[in-house]
């Protein structure tokens, strides 16, 4: 099938319709007859009338109207029909018997006749013109369709550039605006008029520069047309306010023109930039305080050092962490630790300049970087101010709260050129402020790092110290003053990591503490030394008045798991709870008063004996002994050490031995190194010393021999009240002269 014919096709579909008007019947047949050739579905009126009632009914593509008709002829009728608007478009063709008269064909032109058919009908000729007009029809139809179509595209387009919320803007090849919608008017606040023929570089800036224009990328992308995208730009109004915009530029081709032009659809993003600012704000600033986040801090540090470095200047990192902010916390509450924080980022804040940062890394560590330092002491300077400024007490919740800080100091380039290593370099300055006695600040040093990293090598030895059995106990007796008896022995940690050198407890307690290792370490001690002292209490070695003392940590009475753990080392190893003694410090009780003191409470109920060690160190505050269940308080060596040294200070201690004698508390003297000191102490009336006069803490081993020697009746006591204390021999001592 050709193209043609499978048009035509379709065309007959369409039903195309021809009306025959003639007042003869068999003129129509014969008219018929001859049509039947067309594809068209034929109507017949036998005169003008009943054409007219016909065309009413149909749309007929053409219709063939005889001119000699009686009552109404072709040319009334022809006028008729072209009067009404439906049919007006008709083509007519005049069917006339007449010759070829120039008047008559005129007539029929003037009413709106196509064309003239001659009878005797030829039928080659009929159906040529009826085929012609039909596929004119056809196409008109088809014309009409599209101008139909076209409009309501027109229409619908007309919608949408008009009820779009977006600005549409088309812009001539130079960049001036040739349309603009109702949207892109009121965004810009411009009437339709002002902005046809802008130039859109007063849009795109405030001062509407042409070559910064014709250097945007909007403007490139138009010329070298192509497609771009932006939510960076802002567009100016008239009156000089702007907004931030997304926009898609495309290029546009304009009839005529070398260059093409471009459509641009924009958009006013300042809400959706508002969320995202504060999104982005959020992001990088500390929610409580309002001073930067670690995350912006990093970014900022990052930048200072970058600068410090191009123009050849100092930098200083300061990094403040607070003191006693947990006491704070844990006794007024989060919320007030909050308000505390609060102010604080507010003192330190008024305390540095403009361009000094200062950022909050987490918990109540601040940082603060000084730019362009001239030397070390400009850092010092502002340290100093920081710390002074929060010395002052807070007022929190209408209470006065004293704090401190700690502040290290790090220098770029000096202390560390990389951003990270600035910061621990300034963190490990703090712990040695910390370490120092807290509320000062200090620089960063070179051996600050070696013990930095002696620290991290401790800690990794000290985590397979366990595992590899390389603590051993050391054990000290403490003896009655006045019997010479052994009345108890401490027991006291060493570690030997290569099975020589020992190390002793305060060169890695402090690091156990801090890394949480002291829970199974004390466990260990605790478990080995009950061991111990019940082997000798069976062995007869020990009376069973004799105890063993077991230090316990801050870490330790913060868990509740220390009573299981007692209870399954006294079980297990078969020792009385009254054999063992824990000596808890002040600093360790104060830490947690409420969970500690309830904790021991309950270690006392089950007949463990509690001593206070240290004391006299720490808060001291006698009231608060009351408090605690104690049975024994250990006075701490300063004390016997400054003997005879401060009258005053004697004083102190003959109250301190007075008063724990009315609460009805053992007291021991530790520390004890000379006679003087013992028999000072003898005259106080105290009830026991320990310390390196009486021996100095002993191995396992050389307890054991001692005992021995006690047993067999060398001696069997270390001091005996008979012997003048200048000529006190301690066994040991004897058999060492020997
Ligand atoms: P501490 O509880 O006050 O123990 C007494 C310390 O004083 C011991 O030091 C002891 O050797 C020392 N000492 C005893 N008599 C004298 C003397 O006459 N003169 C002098 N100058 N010092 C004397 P050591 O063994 O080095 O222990 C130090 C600290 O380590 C202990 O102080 C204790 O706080 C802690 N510690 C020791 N063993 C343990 C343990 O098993 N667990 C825990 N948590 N801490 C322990
Ligand atoms: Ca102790
Ligand atoms: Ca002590």
């Amino acid at each position: 099938m050709s193209r043609l014919e499978e048009y035509g096709m379709q065309r007959d579909s369409v039903l195309t319709k021809i009306l025959v008007v003639d007042d003869r019947v068999e003129n129509i047949r014969s008219m018929r007859r001859l049509l039947e050739a067309v594809d068209a579905e034929v109507y017949s009126a036998l005169s003008g009338v009943e054409a007219l009632g016909l065309l009413l009914r149909h749309q007929f593509s053409l219709i063939l109207l005889d001119v000699m008709m009686p009552e109404m002829d072709g040319f009334e009728t022809a006028e008729l029909i072209r009067g009404d608007l439906r049919s007006q478009q008709i083509p007519i063709v005049f069917v006339t018997a007449a010759d070829k008269e120039e008047s008559v064909e005129f007539k029929g032109y003037d009413v709106g006749a196509v064309d003239y058919l001659y009878k005797p009908i030829q039928e080659h000729i009929l159906l040529s013109k009826v085929r012609f007009f039909l596929e004119m029809a056809r196409h008109k139809s088809l014309l009409e369709q599209s101008l139909q179509e076209l409009k309501q595209l027109r229409n619908h387009n007309e919608v949408l550039l008009n009820s779009t919320a977006e600005g549409i803007v088309s812009l001539d090849a130079s960049g001036h605006i040739t349309f603009a919608n109702p949207a892109a008017q009121q965004l810009l606040s411009y009437s339709g008029e002002a902005m046809l023929g802008l130039d859109f570089a007063c849009i795109q800036s405030l001062d509407g520069a042409r070559t910064a224009f014709e250097q945007s990328a909007l403007y490139q992308a138009c010329q070298g047309q192509r497609h771009i995208q932006d939510d960076q730009q802002y567009f100016y109004r008239p009156d000089g306010s702007h907004f931030p915009v997304a926009f898609t530029a495309s290029p546009l081709p304009v009839e005529g023109a070398e260059l093409p032009g471009m459509v641009l659809v924009f958009q006013d993003i300042s809400q959706h930039k508002d969320t995202a600012d504060r999104l982005a704000y959020l992001a990088q600033y500390d929610a409580l305080t309002g001073v930067a986040n670690r995350s912006l801090f990093s970014k900022l540090l990052g930048q200072a050092i970058a600068r410090a470095e191009r123009h050849q200047q100092n930098l200083a990192l300061l990094f403040l962490d607070l003191d006693r902010f947990k006491a704070v916390n844990d006794t007024l509450g989060h919320q007030a630790g909050d308000l505390l924080l609060q102010q604080v980022a507010q003192r330190l804040q008024a305390c540095i300049r403009d361009g000094d940062t200062l950022s909050r890394l987490g918990g109540d560590e601040f940082t603060v970087i000084l730019e362009e330092v001239g030397d070390s002491r400009e850092a010092a300077v502002v340290a100093h101010k920081l710390v002074e400024a929060l010395t002052e007490p807070f007022i929190i919740k209408d209470q006065e709260v004293f704090i401190g800080t700690s502040i290290g100091i790090a220098l770029y380039p000096d202390s560390a050129r990389g951003a990270e290593s600035l910061l621990k370099c300034a963190d490990m300055a703090m712990y040695q402020a910390k370490a120092q006695g807290r509320n000062n600040f200090q620089y960063f040093t070179p051996e600050m790092q070696q013990r930095a990293v002696q620290a991290l090598n401790l800690e990794q030895r000290l985590r397979y110290a366990l595992e590899r059995d390389e603590f051993v106990l050391h054990y000290q007796p403490q003896v009655n003053i006045s019997s010479g008896a052994i009345i108890g022995l401490e027991a006291l940690i060493r570690w030997r990591p290569d099975g020589q050198t020992l190390i002793p407890p305060g060169d890695f307690i402090p690091l156990a503490e801090e890394t949480g290792l002291i829970i199974p370490i004390g466990e260990w001690v605790l478990r080995h030394a009950c061991a111990q002292v019940q082997s000798w209490h069976q062995t007869g070695l020990l009376g069973p008045e004799v105890s063993v003392s077991v230090n316990l940590s801050v870490r330790q009475l913060e868990k509740r798991s220390l009573l299981d753990v007692l209870t399954t080392v006294l079980e297990e190893t078969g020792l009385k709870p009254s054999q063992l003694e824990l000596e808890i410090t002040e600093s360790a009780v104060m830490k947690d008063p409420e969970v500690a003191v309830e904790l021991l409470r309950s270690i006392s109920e089950r007949g463990i004996q509690i001593s206070l060690d240290d004391f006299g160190t720490g808060y001291s505050s006698l009231s608060y002994l009351k408090m605690l269940p104690l049975d024994v308080l250990k006075i701490d060596r300063s004390f016997v050490n400054d003997i005879g040294g401060n009258p005053s200070d004697d004083a102190v201690l003959e109250t301190i031995i007075a008063l724990s004698k009315n609460l009805n508390l053992r007291v021991v003297a530790e520390g004890v190194e000379t006679q003087r000191q013992l028999q000072f102490l003898q005259r106080l009336d105290c009830s026991s010393i320990q310390g390196y006069f009486i021996s100095e803490p002993k191995s396992t081993d050389e307890i054991e021999a001692l005992l021995w020697r006690i047993k067999e009746g060398h001696s069997s006591d270390l001091l005996t009240p008979d012997k003048p204390a200048g000529l006190i021999v301690l066994p040991w001592q004897e058999a060492a002269s020997h």
